[in-house]
């Protein structure tokens, strides 16, 4: 039967949830609490989460729950990721992290309307789902994965619409990191609002 997924966000699809480092972006290296809600109808081919996008094949989990797990660890900050979480309402979960001093991250396409309460957005956006001007302009960070040289452009574009002080990066997609690294590294020297950000967690062999 198909999963009815309140709108208040007290229920949540949980696909994964781990205790690890971020590896990626802004955060870099900071001990995080990782919750991975399924779903997503965005369609990267090169995503590397493709079995995180049936919402269907995963069970609805009390956020309450998920919020007694991440109490449990050392770092009190959580990475909410996907799938696409923005399908979902977010208020309830991000609240009730708040008030227990839980520091809420996310990570999101930017592709449905922003919900809840952040202190770090960041906004990575993808080309077969444009990002909406209410998550790019509220953005802490934006992440831009590079897969081929026309996506400097791409993200200079985007870049346009986020705020003056959002954080800039280029992330080269793993798959082609090789290729990859050396252009952004060139493109970061010669535009230096940029920051190269490496997929740290990949080369660490953590989640
Ligand atoms: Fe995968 Fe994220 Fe793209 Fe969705 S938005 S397809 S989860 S990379």
């Amino acid at each position: 039967m198909a999963h009815i997924i309140p709108e208040d966000g007290t229920l949540l699809p949980l696909m994964e949830e781990f205790y690890t480092i971020q590896g990626e972006g802004y955060n870099t290296g900071k001990a995080a609490y990782f919750i991975r809600l399924a779903g997503c109808d965005v369609g990267c081919h090169w995503c590397d989460v493709k079995e995180s996008w049936d919402a269907e094949l995963y069970p609805l989990t009390a956020a309450d729950v998920i919020i007694q797990h991440a109490a449990q660890h050392p770092a009190k900050a959580v990475v909410i990721t996907g799938g696409e979480p923005l399908m979902y309402n977010l208020e309830y979960l991000t609240l009730q992290l708040q008030q227990q001093q839980i520091r809420t991250f996310i990570e999101t396409s930017g592709a449905y309307p922003l919900t809840g309460y952040w202190d770090w957005i960041c906004l990575s956006p993808k080309k077969f789902k444009a990002p909406l001007p209410e998550v790019a302009l509220n953005a802490h960070e934006l992440k831009v994965i590079v897969f081929n040289k026309s996506d400097f452009l791409w993200a200079e574009q985007h870049a346009q619409m986020v705020s003056p002080q959002c954080k800039l990066y280029l992330q080269p997609e793993w798959s082609k990191v090789n290729e990859i690294t050396p252009l952004i590294v060139d493109y970061v020297m010669n535009n230096p609002k940029w920051e190269v950000s490496l997929q740290t967690h990949k080369y660490m062999n953590i989640p």
